[in-house]
């Protein structure tokens, strides 16, 4: 069963502009380039080709609008931190960046971090940035089947220390399925959340 069983996307945003009408709620989902993101998307809302993944780092430069559900959105942010990145590229972040964190709807944010890179300074600017609060900020710690055992559960404690009063953390692994449930939870939790806040969505 999917987890939003109508789940479409909806379209792409470049320009300030083009974000969809400011109701509801939506999750935006961030992380390094080549962090796993859109697997994790995929696997989050049971969808193989929703998110498209690339083996190419920093090719997704649009913001992607997802419906999961009538008045629930998931916004797939660009990977940051490649260097290959245009310079046309990066000064949209600014603007871009800057109409979605204005938005009312932008409730929650949903970062992944390479469990074998860890939590890093431009991981803590985009937390920083986006200016959540804790309890609407997760942190999947993601490829987590890369590690060993011993290897992820320090990955874990290293990134809890790092995120401590700043976001929730787990690893978190697309392609095994580990921590999958516990990322759906979070997930259903604040879509509930705020359906009980504002009914009329
Ligand atoms: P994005 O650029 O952040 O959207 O990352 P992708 O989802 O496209 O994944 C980047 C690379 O990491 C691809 O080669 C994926 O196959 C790989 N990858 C993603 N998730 C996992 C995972 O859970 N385990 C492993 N081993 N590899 C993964």
């Amino acid at each position: 069963m999917s987890l939003f069983p109508q789940v479409q996307f909806q379209k792409s945003v470049a320009l300030p502009g083009q974000f969809p009408p400011d109701r509801g709620w939506e999750v935006a989902v961030a992380g390094r380039s080549n962090c796993g993101k859109s697997s994790a998307i995929n696997a989050l809302l049971m969808h193989g080709g929703l998110a498209r993944t690339s083996r190419t780092p920093g090719r997704t430069q649009l913001y992607n609008y997802f419906d999961l559900a009538p008045g629930l959105r998931l916004v797939d942010l660009p990977g940051y931190g490649h260097a290959k990145v245009p310079v046309a590229i990066r000064e949209t972040w600014g603007p871009l960046g800057e109409a979605l964190r204005q938005r009312q709807s932008f409730a929650a944010l949903l970062l992944v971090v390479d469990s074998r890179r860890g939590v890093g300074d431009l991981d803590l600017g985009l937390l920083e940035w986006a200016g959540r609060p804790p309890e609407t900020t997760h942190v999947l710690l993601s490829k987590s089947d890369k590690l060993a055992r011993g290897q992820s559960m320090k990955a874990l404690r290293e990134a809890a220390a790092a995120l401590d009063g700043i976001a929730s953390v787990q690893l978190f692994s697309a392609h095994s399925g580990a921590g999958l449930d516990e990322a759906r939870k979070v997930l259903l939790r604040w879509t509930r959340e705020h359906k009980e806040i504002t009914p009329a969505v």
